[in-house]
């Protein structure tokens, strides 16, 4: 397969094993290049990408944007906080501003789930959706997904466990997506009150323990507390949560055998996870983050090339 079986990252959901497959040759080969003293290529000199983000975000957005420059793109930056979206412009007539200035690509971050699938309909540009509420993250858990595979040469076959805030969690639903279809086994693990009802129907183990999830895994994914997505608190306190959900050194130590420990970002240290265990060998947070940049330039440079010139 040489290009992608769609024409826009909206979600995990609608690709195929072959499409994330691609995905990772391509990064192979801009991880290969972003490592070299001269680390930008001309592939997209003729792409204008927009990076519309109307929910705050430091790494993603930086991600993206450094990934556009790698391939020489031109880019443009807005964010919702300094723009007339704050002044009542609906979504389309913003994008649709955007457009008329010769955008070939936007990349989007919105609070509504749906909002990037609703923006494609309307809108004549190829689209990423850089995450869109608690609903899919897909280029996390391509990043997520790659770095897996970088460890272990392979993920059919690992077990995966996501441990946390599966309720309010893009990363995790599109992680389930992405691990599934590459055919690792995949658990969830919080408290009760913060995995969905539904989830099962995803063909997913539920765990509410986490030594019992850490001693079945191989790689621990551990979430962030969406706080901003609570209107009503799920859990008695943070206190309680980092007791029962927390990851620590002494836990780490007790189950017996070394796994891979991620994180997507923003960490809340001493929350989900103690600074020892994410600055451990065992973590590869930040390996994620390179990861990202060359995945953000594979699938950039993979849907520009289905746009007809
Ligand atoms: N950065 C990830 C996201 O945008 C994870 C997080 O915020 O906790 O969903």
């Amino acid at each position: 397969m040489s290009t992608l079986s769609v024409d826009h990252l909206l979600g995990i959901k609608y690709l195929k094993a072959e499409d994330i497959q691609l995905i990772f040759e391509t990064a192979d080969h801009f991880k290969e290049i972003i490592n070299r003293p001269i680390k930008k290529v001309p592939s997209l000199r003729d792409i204008t990408i927009a990076n519309l983000f109307f929910e705050n975000s430091t790494r993603t957005k930086l991600s993206f944007e450094i990934a556009q420059k790698r391939l020489s793109a031109d880019v443009i930056n807005f964010s919702a906080s300094q723009s007339s979206v704050k002044k009542g412009e609906t979504l389309i007539d913003t994008v649709n501003n955007i457009l008329s200035m010769k955008v070939d690509m936007v990349v989007m971050r919105h609070p509504t789930p749906g909002a990037a699938a609703f923006l494609q309909q309307h809108v004549d540009a190829r689209i990423i959706n850089a995450g869109d509420g608690a609903h899919e993250h897909p280029t996390q858990a391509l990043l997520d997904t790659y770095s897996i595979k970088e460890k272990f040469g392979t993920i059919k076959g690992k077990n995966v466990v996501i441990v946390g805030d599966i309720l309010h969690s893009r990363v995790a639903l599109s992680n389930i997506f992405a691990l599934q279809l590459l055919g690792a086994q995949v658990m969830v693990c919080g408290p009760k009150s913060l995995i969905p009802k539904y989830i099962r129907e995803l063909g997913v183990i539920v765990e509410t323990d986490l030594k019992k999830a850490l001693q079945w895994c191989d790689v621990a994914n551990m979430l962030r507390v969406q706080n901003e997505r609570m209107e009503v608190s799920y859990f008695p306190s943070v206190r309680e949560y980092t007791q029962q959900y927390g990851l620590n050194k002494e836990l780490l130590d007790s189950i017996g055998k070394e796994i891979v420990i991620m994180h997507p970002g923003p960490i809340n240290r001493g929350v989900e996870i103690t600074s020892e265990v994410a600055d451990s060998k065992q973590a590869i947070i930040l390996d994620q983050v390179e990861n990202g940049v060359a995945i953000r330039m594979a699938v950039t440079y993979l849907l520009a090339s289905k746009i007809e010139s």
